[in-house]
């Protein structure tokens, strides 16, 4: 149980002052809280950028386009001619040095004249700029008297806003939840507090709410560092807890002789590479053992993974064990099945899919095969790991496309199979950094070579004006049997725009290429789905329009054509992904990234490392390089997917000794007990990873 000392941070944010009835609704969506933002979510939320407002310059003195606060004497109205004029209200004041015009467009007239009377002082804030030789401020930001000027802060924080809402609320309602902070015990060792220079947790959060300087708000500043540790290693604590508990249900040992895996060996139409080779030994030796297997599968699209599961899956079945794969979606899980089958099937091996399409009946059907252990190996979607599925003796479980499963089904997963030995595929190679903050501590094994005989896929940007060109040479592609997929703009947040946009191509590609074309997208239902797929496997179709339900996993080998609508809106490791649909066969391949210009910097970026490499690895590390570098509001706000304020471009160095510092602390104490490790305790739950926290207490 939480703690009752984080009680009034775990309160409900419409509790604060500010924040009332009418915009309670308006920060649960700006603190993406649909179910209730807490006073700790408003806490988190910091700012992004500051306003600095300690520059008092005279007029003369005053820099032009910068933020100046001024005082001066109110000296003239010029109010439009007549209320529907659309002419500005200006005010003119000065000082012993100069003279200003404040300009408001669209004002209300009686608010100038009550906060601007002629003859009255006051001090006046905002953007000075010189425009035709005169000084103008255009909308003042603030109006004041002296008493307000002597409460203005010479520093205002800069949060992300939603629709409806002010920075001021946003400021009133963090200085509120700064109040609320309970005195708390240091959770971080002397030593790292002394060696990084960080402030205390308080005093971080203060000085964000309450810049002093601008760089109190900067990512890299020792405040947000403070911070991203915190979060490190309370992230570092769970994943070392979580992990602990894993292995302490010690692991079995899965003893095979190994037939069974050569007889699925030589069945197959090609060899293993080295990569894959030296992959199934790792894993083999990890089945063998004693202690639980809990091992990532790296390897770039198309390096060949699935098979590397299989022969595992195989050789634990052959130890008398059962296995399951989960993939992220049903397309994929159905392709593994149907790629699986036949060769599980040609070695005796009884396999099933479940998703969470299956009829009742066939659902019960599957449940009891698995209970009573008919079915050797299973495959399908998350419907695997519920409640209801029962294996009678889970030995192996794989999951492919790990990235795309959250910390929770990661977790289910875990408490299914108690002692199944686990392995994690994903085709978006990790840099070092990620895994170990994703992931914790895992082994790993690389694909880093692919099967023979893939020729390099021809990648080009190309601007969408140039539609038709694309058009012409699709058709001469088509006409020499080619294949090809095209993707269709991502809509941010809206599945129906997607799908409305996905829709208007594939009327206009039929107009010009007829039945050739077939059409896939997220609100498909899944037989309809399956058939579009199936169509364009069999060559009935030649394009297939996809919105990015084929992003993950499907192989078509004799897809060679790519083309990505809208390409600079996606992100790097997606459009790794999309590409490496194509270039499975022998067949050349292109791909061809259509965008709408002007590009800004980081989406060119993004198109140009994808031209010069094909290198999953690379474009991994590039594109963590270059998120940081997205559009200010967006990426500077939130931290790397499942993180709040770590930003592994930025903190990814803080990420070892986050590490170090956890391990030392469960050496101490696996359980974290006793008045020296009360601040970890706490620092676990208030970053709610609860999960974990549940893992130390009694039980
Ligand atoms: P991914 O790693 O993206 O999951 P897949 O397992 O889907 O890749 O494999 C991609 C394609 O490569 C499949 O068609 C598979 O049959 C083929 N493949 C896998 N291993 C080899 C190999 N050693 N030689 C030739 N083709 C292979
Ligand atoms: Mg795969």
């Amino acid at each position: 149980m939480r703690p009752s000392l984080l009680d009034p941070l775990f309160a409900p944010a419409a509790s604060l002052p500010g924040i009332g009835p009418k915009n309670a609704k308006l920060f649960d969506r700006l603190l993406g809280k649909p179910e209730g933002a807490r006073v700790v979510d408003v806490l988190f939320h910091l700012p992004y950028a500051t306003l600095d407002r300690r520059a008092r310059p005279k007029i003369r003195d005053a820099i032009p386009d910068t933020i100046v606060t001024i005082e001066a004497k109110v000296t003239e109205h010029r109010e439009p001619p007549n209320a529907r004029s659309r002419a500005p209200f200006t005010v003119l004041v000065e000082d012993e040095t100069g003279d200003v015009e404040l300009v408001f467009f669209l004002a209300n007239h009686a608010w100038v004249r009550s906060r601007l009377p002629v003859g009255a002082t006051r001090w006046i804030s905002g953007k000075l700029e010189r425009w035709d030789g005169r000084n103008q401020i255009v909308h003042p930001d603030r109006v004041m008297d002296a008493d307000e000027f002597a409460r203005l802060p010479a520093v205002e924080p800069v949060y992300g806003l939603t629709e409806g809402l002010f920075q001021r609320t946003v400021a009133r309602a963090a200085e509120g939840a700064l109040k609320r902070l309970p005195r708390l015990p240091e959770w971080i060792g002397a030593e790292t507090l002394h060696l990084m220079k960080l402030p205390g947790f308080e005093e971080a959060l203060r000085s964000m709410h309450r810049p002093a300087a601008p760089r109190d708000v900067d990512s890299a500043g020792p405040a947000a560092t403070r911070l991203a540790y915190d979060e490190l290693l309370a992230n570092q604590l769970a994943l070392l807890l979580v992990r602990a508990r894993m292995r302490g249900l010690s692991g079995r040992a899965h003893v095979a002789e190994g037939a069974l895996g050569r007889r699925l060996e030589t069945a197959l139409p090609f060899s293993l590479t080295g990569a894959q080779r030296k992959a199934v030994e790792e894993i083999r030796a990890d089945l063998k053992a004693e202690k639980r297997m809990i091992r990532l599968l790296q390897g770039d699209v198309g390096s060949g993974k699935t098979i590397v599961a299989l022969i595992a899956m195989v050789e634990v079945v052959e130890a008398g064990r059962q296995a399951a794969m989960m993939a992220p979606t049903e397309v994929l899980a159905r392709q593994h099945y149907e790629r699986m089958a036949p060769l599980a099937e040609g070695a005796g091996l009884r396999i099933a899919l479940m998703t969470g399409r299956d009829k009742a009946s066939e659902r019960r059907a599957t449940l009891a095969a698995l209970a009573s252990r008919e079915i050797d190996i299973a495959v399908g979607t998350h419907a695997l790991f519920q409640e209801s599925v029962a294996f009678a003796d889970l030995g192996l479980a794989v999951v492919d496309e790990q990235h795309r499963f959250g910390v929770r089904q990661r977790l289910a997963l875990a408490s299914k199979g108690e002692v199944a030995d686990l392995l994690v595929m994903t085709a978006t190679p990790i840099p070092r950094s990620l895994v170990l903050a994703y992931f914790g501590d895992m082994d790993v094994s690389a694909l880093r070579e692919k099967p023979p005989g893939r020729q390099p896929i021809d990648t080009r940007a190309m601007p969408i004006e140039r539609l038709q060109e694309v058009a012409a040479g699709l058709a001469r592609a088509l006409a020499n049997g080619a294949r090809a997929y095209w993707i269709c703009p991502l809509v941010e947040e809206s599945e129906t725009l997607d799908v409305a946009a996905a829709e208007d191509r594939t009327a206009h590609l039929r107009a010009l290429f007829g039945d050739a074309v077939g059409l896939v997208h997220g609100r498909m239902n899944g037989p309809d789905k399956d058939a579009a797929m199936a169509r364009f496997q069999k060559g009935e179709t030649k394009i297939l329009v996809a919105t990015t339900v084929v992003e993950v996993g499907v192989d078509v080998p004799e897809a060679t054509i790519m083309i990505v609508e809208h390409a600079e809106r996606f992100g790097l490791a997606q459009l790794h992904q999309l590409r490496g649909r194509v270039g499975r066969g022998a067949g050349r391949s292109s791909c061809l990234l259509l965008y709408k210009g002007p590009l800004g910097e980081a989406a060119q970026a993004r198109l140009e490392t994808l031209r010069e490499t094909e290198d999953g690895f690379r474009i991994a590390e590039e594109d963590l390089r270059l998120r940081g570098e997205g559009d200010v509001l967006g990426a500077r706000q939130a931290g790397a997917p499942g993180f709040r304020f770590a930003r592994l471009e930025v903190h990814g160095s803080l990420l070892k000794r986050a590490r170090e510092e956890a391990a030392a602390a469960l050496k101490r104490s696996e359980r974290l007990t006793g008045e020296e490790n009360r601040g970890l305790r706490l620092l676990l739950y208030l970053f709610e990873r609860n999960e974990a926290a549940r893992l130390i207490e009694a039980g």
